[in-house]
């Protein structure tokens, strides 16, 4: 494993040289701070990079899989293509969680999910260079060891850089973030012990800070027949406003729409939709097999914890805790999940 050690002015540095490096343009995202709040934002010299916060309140999914994107326009009966974003895309400073959840997200938009490989989310991903950084301080909601990540957990990253201060260690996991070490070996200088014993301190620290959830045998459980009461107990003050799937970092689903113009032109353009509105599944004849907030919300929780583990092996949720702390009626999945389990 590749491993380096920069300090902070030199991260700073190393990525003002590489916007545009040996002919190859590069977009970098890193946490900045932002008329007081701590944001996923492009990089340019003048923006410092910050470091002493807790996690982003909206999830990096949108950097490939914007909120709002046109697909394509439209003249009369032609289609014209846009073609996808051309260029690297660096991402420094996510949280392991939020890392992890580009795998899932992967999957779903690759071939191997629908036998349709997403062109717009794949041009973006494939050229990109996923450097996260380890939590110091998770927050309250946080419960990612529950779910088989952790704070400095690589799954997701191509390297995980560890805040030791002043400086960040770096331990490349994938090729590509070998590559990144390799193609910028003169700025790094070898960790020492002194550095490794610090990595191992700030996520011992960080680790004891996580709340749990028990997920043992979870699917089974969900495939008991829960009835309604359950459900409607469950969603008695849910407001149904979405907060949570639009915070949550492995949440995909979105609707297609033409925008036309009176004259024929127009867009075709993909927007973020929510499993929490009733418009969600209404069918066209009239008919919403999921009309009242207690069969959606199910199908939120069945999506994540039973359906995906078993379409794609994975739960689809990473417990970055967005939705718990985000929810207004403080409407709180680990307790949903404690439910289940009958605690
Ligand atoms: S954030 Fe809370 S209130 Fe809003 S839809 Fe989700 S569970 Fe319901
Ligand atoms: S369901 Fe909640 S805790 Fe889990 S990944 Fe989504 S936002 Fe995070």
């Amino acid at each position: 494993m590749k491993t380096g050690i920069l300090t902070k002015p030199e991260i700073q540095e190393l990525f003002s040289s590489m916007i545009t490096k040996n002919g190859e343009e590069s977009r970098i995202f890193v946490p900045a701070t932002i008329e007081g709040r701590v944001i996923l934002e492009e990089f340019s010299p003048e923006r410092e990079i910050f470091y002493d916060f807790a996690n982003f309140l909206r999830p990096p999914k949108g950097i490939f899989f914007p909120q709002r994107e046109v697909l394509c326009s439209f003249e009369q009966e032609r289609a014209v293509e846009v073609p996808p974003a051309a260029g690297r895309i660096i991402i420094f400073g996510i949280r392991p969680c939020d890392a992890r959840s580009f795998l899932f997200l992967d999957k779903i938009f690759s071939a191997g999910s629908s036998g349709f490989a997403d062109p717009y989310y794949l041009g973006r991903r494939e050229n990109s260079v996923i450097i996260s950084l380890s939590c110091i301080e998770p927050s309250e909601g946080c419960f990612c060891t529950s779910l088989g990540g952790g704070p400095g957990d690589e799954s997701g990253s191509d390297i995980v850089a560890f805040d030791l201060g002043d400086r960040l260690l770096f331990e490349a996991h994938s090729a590509k973030g070998e590559n990144f070490i390799e193609e910028n070996t003169t700025e790094f200088r070898q960790p020492d012990a002194a550095d490794q014993n610090a990595k191992k301190e700030s996520l011992q620290a960080a680790f004891n800070a996580i709340s749990r959830i028990s997920t043992d045998g979870l699917v089974e459980k969900l495939d008991d027949d829960f009835s309604d009461s359950f459900w409607e107990e469950i969603t008695a003050t849910c407001l149904g406003c979405g907060v949570c799937t639009y915070l949550c970092p492995t949440c995909h689903c979105f609707d297609i729409t033409d925008e036309k113009d009176r004259d024929g032109t127009g867009t075709r353009v993909r927007t973020w939709d929510s499993c929490q509105y009733p418009l969600f599944t209404m069918h066209a004849s009239g008919h919403n097999p999921r009309a009242e907030k207690k069969q959606r919300m199910r199908q939120r929780i069945m999506h994540k914890f039973s359906y995906t583990p078993r379409t794609t092996g994975d739960v689809f949720c990473v417990g970055c805790g967005r939705c718990v702390r985000k929810c207004p009626v403080n409407l709180d999945i680990r307790e949903v999940i404690r439910k289940i389990n009958g605690e």
